[in-house]
């Protein structure tokens, strides 16, 4: 019989219960023994849903009040020390490492995060070092196991595989030079030999041992330890799945197919090509090939006959007892379920699947693959017949006018009309900005009036016109301030913007928007990304109304504020029927119309912010350069419509260029900003190392903090960068948007960051 598994499940509950609780429990409103309530009622709802659905292999253990890394290493006791001692209970120190504290005489920051893998979650990064004590301080798997196992729920437990969760992490300060995570292994199996051997005393059956860095190149040179891991554990513990996504496995196969574990996974969905390889990698072991057919990562209804093929040809090779059905990775990157969409069209639902529907999809297919005769299983693969032909036929009607012009995109669109060079000549007379020019990011401060207007138009409760004199207002204000503050190139401050993403989403063509779709990103924090249905176009301006009013209202140039093509494609969820290439080429062309139109407008300098262009480089290097091919030229199609006069600009959030420098580079945006304050000098030297000739603003303070830097700090900061950048391409400006911080300290901080220019001009 073929069973079915789903990877792992969103944890935030169907009506964000556990977001609200945690939240409550943060601000003092909810006790520890409330919000374990609430947790465990959800994780029980998600259980019961699964095990209704038919799922035979359910997830436990991978539910987390924060982040599953950040569980994995307060388990293990890979907890820093600067949270010890505070007189915290468990559950805050566990909360502190995640978001840091600060309250009654305790003031740690939170523990870096960085984004998992490919995808828009963020993960706390373990800290590691010689001296870290690995211990099992508490066996969640098996906690997990228990209380689904006291509902009469048989589970199989997750865990975090033992070279993913080293590679995974990072040395801790106090780490020798040189230090590498990976080489604790010996030290950390021991204590993942005592987890799984406790789960095996309780009869687990199998456990789900995730090991993703197995899609990455570098696994490559991780046979060795690989290979040690679970010559180890499998001895001692249940039946282990070896679980990997995102990616294809590649030439890893090769040292995977000899490890000794019960099961692999493979996600079929991003590396649909991979099935051949891997099941004559696996054909002569008795291992069991879980199929990963439906995707976790994306919200289209699967096609289930294409999946069938894929478990037939697996069958056929294997036999129905090696072969699971499964979905691709946790679906933890998809909403919870569609039920609770009361605005989506029936067509449109119908084109949809949320973690729950997919749930009941891999239970499907492996019935139908187990070869069900139940009247209900072929009334379901009937339906998805159905769903598919209309979805395909939707797909077939597409704007023809959008694809035209696509088709008729031409190599001169790409490129500015002169060389930087000659523009910078013109746009210094036509700005006429001095020398050290300043400037913001963007956004200012979302204050509470701004989100209270929003939700009043939401609700009809005031009128369009009511909120555009709002934002008008709002607009106005944050220009006056930024001229007393003495800035050089303004803003208009997106006080209308809910979302950078979101608000050009809702203006497009080809959009449709969620009401309960909510993803995790990091902790409490959650998204709603739109989602990509068919062609998109602009029918009208999306921005020129409130950037032409804030010029109207001062002398001062005003930059108009747009994000850019692979950022709305990244933060969105695409369409899987065409190429992201072609997504964004569409986006591109919508924006390239904002961008001419901002400019007749008289808007002459114009931001396209990119944040998102490095977090979607794919995880494998064979595949990057086609990558950036199209994510450049999409970015230019967009910016290059442009008069030699207008100065472009594009913001990054990141400061790790080292490896796509070249593309940085060929953007050829007249002037970038990007992330510094935290880096070291290495940023900079990469800059010059490549000769980066267009202008450049390193932030030059951390915006994610509201402590304000001194004029002293911004001037020392200004001094090493000015060290290497030379002072002709040398903006001054914050790290990133101002949204999320308070009016108090952005004044502040940006009357020292102008004094900071001012000593510029007159020392440096
Ligand atoms: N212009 C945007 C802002 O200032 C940029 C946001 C971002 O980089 N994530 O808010
Ligand atoms: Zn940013």
């Amino acid at each position: 019989m073929v069973l079915s598994s789903v990877l792992g499940f969103p944890r935030i509950g169907a009506n964000r219960e556990v977001k609200k609780a945690v939240e409550a429990y943060w601000g003092g409103k909810l006790s520890a023994e409330e919000l374990t309530k609430v947790a465990a009622e959800t994780k029980t709802a998600s259980w019961t849903s699964l095990k209704e659905r038919g799922v035979d292999l359910i997830p436990s253990g991978e539910f987390s009040l924060y982040d599953h890394v950040l569980d994995h290493s307060a388990a293990f006791n890979v907890i820093p020390k600067r949270y010890v001692g505070l007189g915290l209970s468990p559950l805050d120190v566990f909360f502190a490492m995640g978001r840091g504290r600060q309250a009654d005489g305790v003031d740690v920051p939170a523990c870096e995060m960085k984004k998992w893998f490919d995808s828009n979650y963020h993960y706390v990064v373990p800290e590691l070092s010689e001296e870290t004590d690995f211990k099992l301080l508490y066996n969640k798997a098996l906690l997990e196991y228990n209380e689904a196992k006291a509902l009469g729920i048989t589970t199989r437990p997750v865990v975090l595989g033992p070279v993913s969760y080293l590679v995974l992490g990072k040395a801790a300060k106090e780490a020798s030079t040189g230090f590498q995570p990976i080489s604790l292994l010996p030290k950390i199996l021991p204590v993942y030999k005592k987890l799984l051997s406790e789960l095996k005393a309780a009869g687990v059956e199998s456990v789900q041992i995730d090991e993703p860095v197995l899609v990455l190149d570098r696994a490559a040179d991780l046979d060795k330890q690989y290979a040690t891991a679970y010559a180890e554990l499998v001895p001692v513990a249940p039946k282990l799945v070896l679980t990997t996504y995102f990616a294809r496995l590649d030439t890893n196969i090769s040292f995977i197919a000899k490890l000794p574990v019960a099961g692999l996974h493979i996600d079929l969905i991003r590396a649909p090509g991979q099935l051949d390889e891997v099941i004559a990698a696996i054909k002569s072991t008795p291992v069991v090939l879980s199929l990963g057919v439906v995707s976790g990562r994306n919200i289209w209804k699967a096609d289930f006959a294409a999946a069938i093929k894929q478990g037939q040809k697996a069958i056929a090779a294997l036999g129905a007892d090696r072969v699971i059905i499964a979905t691709s990775s946790s679906v933890l990157h998809t909403p919870v379920t569609l039920a609770s969409e009361k605005k989506l069209t029936a067509e449109q639902k119908d084109w949809f699947s949320f973690a729950l529907e997919k749930a009941a999809e891999v239970a499907t297919i492996a019935s139908v693959l187990s070869g069900s005769q139940d009247a209900k299983v072929a009334a379901a693969l009937e339906a998805n017949k159905i769903s598919i032909a209309k979805r395909r036929e939707f797909e077939a009607t597409s704007d023809d006018a959008v694809r035209k012009r696509v088709a008729a995109i031409t190599p001169d669109m790409y490129n500015r009309k002169s060389p930087f060079a000659t523009r910078k000549e013109v746009q210094a007379k036509h700005l006429n900005l001095p020398k050290f020019p300043t400037t913001t990011i963007g956004s200012f401060p979302q204050t509470k009036e701004i989100r209270t207007a929003r939700a009043k138009l939401g609700k009809g409760e005031i009128s369009e016109a009511e909120y555009d004199e709002f934002i008008k207002k709002e607009i106005e204000m944050v220009v006056r301030f930024q001229e007393k503050v003495g800035l050089d190139l303004l803003v208009h401050g997106e006080p209308e913007r809910n979302d950078m993403v979101q608000y050009f989403g809702e203006q497009l063509k080809g959009f449709v928007f969620t009401q309960n779709g909510w993803v995790q990103s990091y902790g409490s924090r959650y998204v709603r990304p739109p989602i990509i249905v068919s062609d998109v176009s602009r029918d009208a301006p999306m921005t020129v109304k409130w950037s032409s009013y804030a010029q109207s209202v001062t002398k001062k140039p005003m930059k108009g504020m747009l994000s850019g093509p692979v950022t709305i494609l990244n933060w969105s969820f695409p369409r899987d029927d065409v190429s992201r290439k072609l997504q964004s080429q569409q986006l591109a062309l919508a924006l390239r119309d904002e961008v001419i139109d901002l400019e007749k407008a008289g808007i002459s300098a114009i931001q396209v912010d990119e944040p998102a262009i490095r977090e979607g480089l794919p995880l494998r290097r064979s595949d990057w350069d086609e990558y950036l091919e199209w994510a450049v030229d999409t970015f230019k199609l967009s910016t290059a419509g442009v008069t030699d006069a207008t100065q472009t600009h594009s913001h990054f959030c990141y400061s790790d260029f080292g490896d796509i420098f070249p593309s940085i580079q060929r953007l050829d945006a007249d002037v970038i900003s990007i992330e510094f304050s935290k880096s070291d000098m290495k940023l900079l030297q990469t800059f010059q190392q490549y000769g980066y000739s267009n202008q450049i603003g390193p932030g030059v303070y951390d915006i994610h903090s509201p402590r304000v830097p001194s004029e002293q700090e911004i001037i020392d900061r200004l001094k090493t960068t000015l060290s290497i950048i030379p002072d002709h391409l040398m903006f001054i400006n914050p790290d990133c948007g101002l949204k999320t911080r308070g009016w108090k300290e952005t004044e502040a901080s940006l009357a020292n960051l102008v004094a900071a220019a001012r000593w510029a001009r007159q020392n440096a």
